[in-house]
């Protein structure tokens, strides 16, 4: 088997911003300072310029305005939010191509929800394989199929398995035929998407929590769920076999590395901002100037997280970055924080 050779084409970038509704406990104690227009711009008012409404309305000039390649506003669903990022890139991924999508923001502001979502709501995660076995449908006179999906967590440099019930901590290994791989990380075959709300939910329970604080489930643990994508055309004994290979990444809470960030420092590790996360900070900005500028260097080999992902974040590959942040008021430090973040890397 083989991998799509090598390609000189550089990598693309959609940087995509998506504000959450107020929960209506929230909408108790705080205000919506968010607005969403012509599904690109975003306008934050700082919540100590005005106070109420009317104030709001007539202080419009005072609101700060944020452009994006795609925002959505509080009403939107998962749905939306995949037709406009996700959709376009699986038909890539069914014909050897490679793509990543990466939620972003702090903790809180939905990257968990937008990703695996509910029954009711389901993410990106399942959408995607869903529209991958549609397309596989449509193909398989000519094709056939394998899709196998791995779950894994990286929390504190270490990686785990998601869909073990107690994993060791796994190593990264480099394999000349399939790029970089993790030894011993389960892999199980797909046939269905509906299957795989159930691994998502079994796995996210798994994911290392911090004790201290309820809210903060989750906040500094990155899940990966790797969908790879075998093809090979039917009774053809020398076919080659295409490989393509699709990345959902619920990343870490931001709120400690977009302060670290936007203070204009250097990226550097320190003792409590993640190093993976801004390992990964670094390579978007990277592909974003890359993608401006032309050829970047990006700086891959810093991280777990972002060693494991080089093959979908170099060549001809497509990113997507979702950055989530909340409507509410209280949250406004943090909002600012990552649309600006954001805003740099597109
Ligand atoms: P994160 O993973 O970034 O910490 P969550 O996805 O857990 O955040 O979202 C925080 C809370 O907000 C959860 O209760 C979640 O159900 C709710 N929430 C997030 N996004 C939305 C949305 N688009 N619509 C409705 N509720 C949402
Ligand atoms: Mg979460």
């Amino acid at each position: 088997s083989i991998r799509p050779p090598e390609s000189k084409q550089a990598t693309t970038l959609l940087v995509a911003v998506r504000c959450r509704p107020l929960t209506p406990r929230e909408q108790a104690r705080s205000r919506d300072i968010l607005r969403v227009v012509d599904d690109k711009v975003v306008f934050v008012l700082d919540p100590d310029v005005s106070k109420d409404y009317l104030d709001r309305v007539q202080n419009r000039s005072k609101e700060k305005q944020y452009v994006f390649d795609v925002a959505f506003g509080p009403e939107s669903t998962n749905k939306d939010v995949y037709e406009k990022t996700v959709s376009a890139m699986v038909g890539g991924v069914i014909q050897g191509l490679n793509a990543t999508v990466f939620a972003y923001g702090a903790t809180g502001s939905g990257k968990t929800h937008t990703m695996a979502g509910t029954e009711d709501d389901p993410g990106l995660m399942v959408l995607s394989l869903q529209k991958i076995f549609t397309l596989i449908a449509k193909e398989e006179s000519k094709h056939e199929f394998e899709v196998t999906c791995s779950y894994l967590e990286v929390y504190n440099e270490v990686i785990y398995d998601l869909l073990e019930k107690s994993s060791g901590h796994l190593e990264l290994r480099e394999d000349p035929d399939q790029g970089v791989t993790v030894a011993g990380l389960k892999r199980i075959q797909v046939n269905s998407a509906e299957k795989i709300l159930e691994l998502l939910k079994q796995g996210n329970s798994r994911r290392k929590t911090e004790s201290t604080n309820a809210n903060a489930t989750s906040s500094r643990s990155h899940a990966v769920l790797e969908i790879i994508i075998k093809r090979k055309q039917r009774n053809h004994y020398r076919s080659q076999v295409l490989h393509g290979k699709l990345a959902l990444v619920d990343l870490a809470g931001s709120e400690r590395a977009s302060e670290t960030n936007n203070a204009g420092q250097k990226l550097r590790d320190g003792a409590n901002i993640n190093k993976s996360l801004l390992a990964l900070a670094n390579c978007i900005n990277a592909l974003g100037k890359q993608q401006k500028k032309g050829l970047a260097y990006v700086p891959y080999r810093n991280s777990k997280l972002t060693r494991l992902l080089k093959d979908g974040l170099s060549g001809n590959s497509r990113t997507v970055m979702v950055a989530n942040v909340s409507s509410g008021g209280d949250q406004y430090h943090h909002t600012t924080n990552t649309l600006k973040y954001a805003d740099r890397a597109k």
